[in-house]
């Protein structure tokens, strides 16, 4: 038996996930519902894959960073964590849409680390209110503190999150907020359709969180847990039930293999014809203005109970020493 890193419990084997070359299981725990890898990827494999691979600058991409950004900035405001005068730091700013929207909200210099180089680049050519660090936590001065730190669709990614909470605690005031926003492990739609569920991406993401996490988790590694909430996410961000619908009937036709489920991939099989007889608005003729489009246009069918997307809001514990010393 495999215990999981989150609370103990016994895990079980979900399917396998690769990074690059390098493969493991999924594991779920079966007392905390929470995702693992069977064994942890090297940092190195992780390092390379996005350096280079998950960020291609197309314009949808670029487009669909944008809304969710939209989406990032109203869910830290209702987490009272945009004010003016603090420090921030954005962990995994993609494209840097939140770290810009923070930066004229707060009147902040926000400093901000990136594995992809062409997102680094592409930040450095149109954002002068953010600071690039670095790729990894590894680049930030140890002298660095923040009041605010910021964690967009990351932690999916990470494969030991002890060492990464450990890492950012570091390089957070005493009493200062963390943020996590992740696919949330004990969403229904999971539950159901494992790794036919939109954010599976077995391919990439290799941990997924539950708000059945207990405290004694984030203690560990210097965090109390203020919020756990179980959102719905960005319009634009989950691939819906909708598409898996779509994807049977596909399969039943004989129009859709062994081919990994995306919007991109229905969009090329269905034909924009059928999608654009469904909704008059998919008449436009610029195919990335379709997609997002079509994203929303499908998100609306998964209804109120989705609850696919989980908040955490951590504040960092009083460093024991120096409380030792008032
Ligand atoms: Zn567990």
């Amino acid at each position: 038996m495999t215990a999981c890193p989150f609370c103990g419990g016994e895990c079980h084997q979900m399917y396998p996930i690769t990074l690059g070359s390098q493969s493991r299981w999924l594991l779920r725990c079966q007392q905390c519902l929470s995702c693992s890898p069977s064994t942890i990827f090297s940092e190195q494999a992780l390092h390379e894959f996005y350096a280079t691979d998950y960020f291609a600058g197309e314009e949808w991409q670029i487009q669909k960073s944008r809304l969710l950004a939209a989406d990032y900035i109203k869910k830290a405001e209702a987490c009272g964590l945009l004010t003016l005068g603090l420090r921030y730091l954005e962990i995994g700013a993609g494209y840097g849409h939140f770290a810009d929207a923070c930066h004229h909200k707060t009147h902040s210099i926000l400093d901000v680390i990136e594995l992809s180089r062409d997102c680094r680049r592409y930040i450095e050519s149109r954002s002068p209110g953010i600071r690039i660090l670095g790729a990894t936590l590894d680049d930030v001065p140890s002298d660095r503190i923040y009041d605010r730190i910021f964690c967009f669709h990351v932690v999916e990614h990470v494969p030991s999150v002890d060492l990464f909470l450990s890492k950012i605690a570091a390089h957070l005031t005493p009493g200062g907020r963390l943020l996590i926003l992740t696919p949330n492990a004990a969403s229904r739609s999971f539950l159901r359709n494992g790794v036919r569920w939109g954010w599976s991406c077995s391919n990439q993401h290799c941990t997924f969180l539950s708000p059945f996490i207990p405290d004694s988790f984030f203690q560990s590694a210097g965090f109390d847990v203020l919020a756990r909430r179980s959102l719905r996410p960005a319009p634009i961000h989950t691939p819906s039930s909708v598409l898996l619908v779509i994807e049977g009937g596909l399969r039943r036709l004989g129009r859709l293999h062994n081919e990994s489920l995306s919007a991109r991939t229905i969009c090329a099989k269905v034909g924009w014809r059928v999608l654009e007889s469904l909704r008059p608005q998919f008449q436009q003729n610029d195919p990335d203005a379709k997609l997002l489009r079509i994203e929303r246009f499908f998100h609306r069918f998964q209804g109120a109970n989705n609850r696919d997307e989980l908040l955490l809001l951590l504040v960092k514990r009083p460093d024991p020493i120096s409380s030792d010393n008032r």
